[in-house]
């Protein structure tokens, strides 16, 4: 292939974990806000806008690149795929063999704040993404509650026909002294307005909700407000995040400073606990990335919220050692769940790790667990 034939698109860096095989489309850069302290995402980068036809030529580009794949047929396919996931002339190409690989049925549009676009643009795109990829079912993009509270109802219903199908909003937090603490830019009632209107429009809503945010001081306040304002919205659903810190984030610098004190993994599984409990809206609970200690908290609420609970219980009933071996591995991605502890290969291969990190005593300091955390994000 002559390298002017070679098509390409733009693909920003970040996407939810449930994306990772939607067709990624970029419809802003960065971030319009970037001012959460605990995150570093977009820190150096400035938003900037995309003009309509711009995105419109990357889809173009996406569904030529689709065409060029698919044009060894259904049983010369799966040779195409492999073989361009595994020498893509570009990273554009690898996308897309493993979107189709997937199924081809899911798009984001990214980066974090999608939702920004002029209402009339924004649905002109959609549009355009689903005429080109007629097998798309579902496209989905970030949004911040304050972008969504200032459109009207009739704004986001005319979105989610356009073709949007879930937006994903990161609430945090529903303490108002906390949110203003990480300079989220919003308030819970602003959150609150912002959710029960999306919900009402008909797009399907995912909040998300970070673990651990108030430290060690506001957590219990977290907690209960969170599940308080989650409540209110009744959204589709609730994705929780534990809240990890590295450089370049303000927040890691007060952690520093000693400023802000966290929330070890056990005080945080405590906080879990009382958002579960508080919480009683019907959505899909998902503690679907790494990040979080334990994975397998997943239900559909408020019925699964005993056996939800019930996941905290069975860690909290560990032997102390055994705790502290399942941290180590979570947290090294050794063990998926609860359940790896009885494995013995795995468990063997935690135990020389935590041999090496103990201190005196079989502990292994909290410092050493936070920073076993940074790598998975
Ligand atoms: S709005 Fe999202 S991407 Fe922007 S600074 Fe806050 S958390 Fe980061």
């Amino acid at each position: 292939m002559a390298k002017q034939d070679i098509l390409s698109f733009e693909i920003g860096p970040f996407r939810p974990p449930s994306e990772a095989f939607s067709l990624l489309i970029r419809a802003t850069r960065n971030c319009p806000w970037n001012r959460c302290t605990f995150c570093n995402l977009y820190k150096s980068s400035k938003f900037e806008y995309r003009p309509v036809e711009e995105i419109k030529r990357d889809i173009d580009s996406a569904r030529r690149i689709k065409d060029e794949i698919t044009s060894a047929g259904p049983n010369g396919l799966h040779h195409a795929l492999a073989s361009v996931y595994q020498q893509p002339p570009n990273e554009a190409y690898r996308y897309v063999a493993l979107w189709l690989y997937a199924g081809g049925s899911t798009a984001f549009l990214q980066d974090s704040n999608a939702l920004i676009m002029r209402t009339p643009e924004l649905v002109e795109v959609l549009k355009y993404l689903k005429a080109a990829f007629p097998a798309i079912s579902r496209i989905t993009s970030y949004g911040r509650s304050e972008t969504a509270d200032k459109k009207s109802l009739a704004e986001l219903s005319e979105i989610h026909q356009a073709g949007l199908t879930r937006l994903h909003i990161g609430l945090e937090t529903g303490y108002d002294p906390l949110l203003k603490y990480i300079d989220k830019g919003a308030t819970a009632a602003r959150h609150i307005s912002a959710g029960k209107k999306v919900v009402a429009s008909g797009i399907p809503l995912s909040e998300y909700v970070i673990l651990g945010l108030g430290g060690k001081e506001m957590r219990r306040q977290h907690a209960i407000e969170t599940a308080r304002v989650l409540n209110e919205i009744s959204p589709d659903f609730i994705r929780a995040r534990t809240l990890t810190l590295v450089e370049g984030m303000p927040l890691y610098r007060a952690a520093q400073e000693g400023t802000f004190v966290r929330a070890t993994d056990e005080e945080i599984l405590e906080e879990e606990r009382l958002l579960l409990e508080n919480l009683n809206c019907p959505a899909n609970f998902a503690s679907d990335h790494i990040i979080n200690l334990l994975g397998e908290i997943e239900g559909i609420l408020p019925g699964d919220k005993a056996k939800m609970l019930g996941v905290i219980d069975r860690y909290f009933a560990l032997s102390e050692e055994e705790r502290t071996n399942y941290r180590v591995g979570r947290r090294a991605g050794i063990y998926d769940s609860l359940d790896d502890l009885s494995r013995p290969a795995k468990r063997q291969t935690v135990e020389k790790i935590v041999s090496r990190l103990a201190g005196t005593g079989g502990k292994v300091a909290e410092e050493i667990i936070y920073d076993m955390m940074k790598r998975f994000i």
